[in-house]
């Protein structure tokens, strides 16, 4: 079997919340490139990557530079196709960036190949821990919304089944540390102990900062607190870590598998957040929890559910899928969620189907 043809198009998905529909902003739209790799053999892998902003352009010609590379290659070869890919751009890229993106999106089609020849799904093929998987609601209770709505939306996600959520602190404005505290508790107090709740603080803390407002609500147990100040920071993440009994999750904005490897060193973080685009997709995914295993800490998804439960799944050190519905518009269909938690696809590779109708629709 050998790579035959490719195709990448560009869509632009609305940026709604479709899981409370507490939208922020109307009509902004997220650009994503959805590649399929087809082979000799009639089998079609999908892949999908994102974050090229304003370079989304440039993002396409990187994977359409890359999917070329594939032509006549073994899909089952994974590394060597890997391997050759890095060997052709290496001068043109930087250790992240565009190259990591594109090369996300080949791996994640090289992966759906795989399994769609071997009549297996992939969460299986990588190691099949798990046949379902906690999952936690992910993008309706943001900063942005007032306490009113963020209890709406809280209840509305009770309302649908999720035991598990996530809010954000580092709120618009110059709050006080105090106010900071208290939106934190009308989120709590909205859903009830027994609810795991995560925070999300996208970057936007000074180390001392978490340290501050961190400790001033240890009482409301989060299950984690999420990128609390810049995520190359690995000693003031580690300060942080070290000084709060909330466990820090950190990861979604580290490039690649190396840098992980000084993020986990430095102790950084309780549990390691795992980018599928930024870390070049499952293949080295899957590195990066094995040696998050092996320091015993947990990984965790970031965005496209639909993709990233087969990980999450895989792995003995998986703890929860991130259900961020960006995407999941895209497909036919994608995994059902009973009682809280994912229920992991029987059919083979990614067990995802574009819906074209829709892709037709998002074309940019
Ligand atoms: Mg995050």
């Amino acid at each position: 079997m050998k790579i035959a043809s490719f195709e990448a198009t560009t869509l632009n998905i609305p940026e709604d919340d479709p899981l409370a529909n507490m939208p922020e902003e109307a009509g902004r739209t997220r650009p994503v490139i959805i590649l399929r790799l087809r082979t000799d053999s009639g089998i079609e892998g999908i892949g999908v990557t994102l974050y090229g902003g304003r370079m989304t352009r440039s993002l396409h010609a990187a994977v359409e530079d890359l999917a070329a590379l594939t032509v006549g290659e073994d899909p089952l070869r994974i590394e060597k196709i890997v391997a050759k890919l890095r060997a052709g751009t290496g001068d043109a890229c930087g250790p992240g960036g565009i190259f990591t993106l594109a090369l996300s999106a080949i791996d994640v089609a090289l992966w759906d190949i795989k399994g769609k020849a071997l009549s297996q799904p992939l969460w299986k093929l990588l190691g099949g821990h798990r046949d379902r998987v906690p999952t936690y609601a992910s993008g309706s209770l943001r900063r942005g919304l007032t306490d009113q709505q963020a209890q709406r939306a809280a209840q509305i996600l009770l309302q649908k089944g999720f035991r598990e959520m996530k809010t954000q602190m580092a709120l618009p404005g110059n709050p006080t540390p105090a106010e900071e505290v208290r939106r934190v508790r009308v989120v709590r107090d909205a859903i009830g102990p027994d609810i795991k709740l995560m925070c999300d603080i996208n970057q936007r803390w000074r180390p001392e900062q978490a340290i501050d407002i961190g400790s001033r609500i240890e009482d409301v147990g989060l299950f984690w607190l999420e990128d609390v100040t810049a995520a190359d920071d690995y000693a003031g993440l580690a300060r942080v870590t070290a000084a709060l009994k909330t466990p820090i999750a950190g990861g979604e904005y580290v490039w690649g598998i190396v840098p992980f490897r000084h993020m986990i060193e430095a102790r950084s973080v309780d549990i390691v957040m795992i980018d599928l685009a930024r870390v070049g997709g499952v293949s080295q995914w899957m590195k990066v929890a094995g040696m998050a295993e092996a320091f015993n800490l947990p990984v965790v998804s970031h965005v496209m559910p639909e993709i990233l439960v087969h990980l999450v799944a895989a792995c003995p050190n998986g703890l929860t899928v991130e259900y961020m519905p960006w995407m999941l518009a895209l497909y036919e269909e994608t995994p059902a969620i009973e009682k809280g938690q994912l229920v992991l696809p029987d059919k083979p590779g990614l067990g995802l189907k574009f819906d074209e109708k829709v892709i037709a629709r998002f074309r940019a």
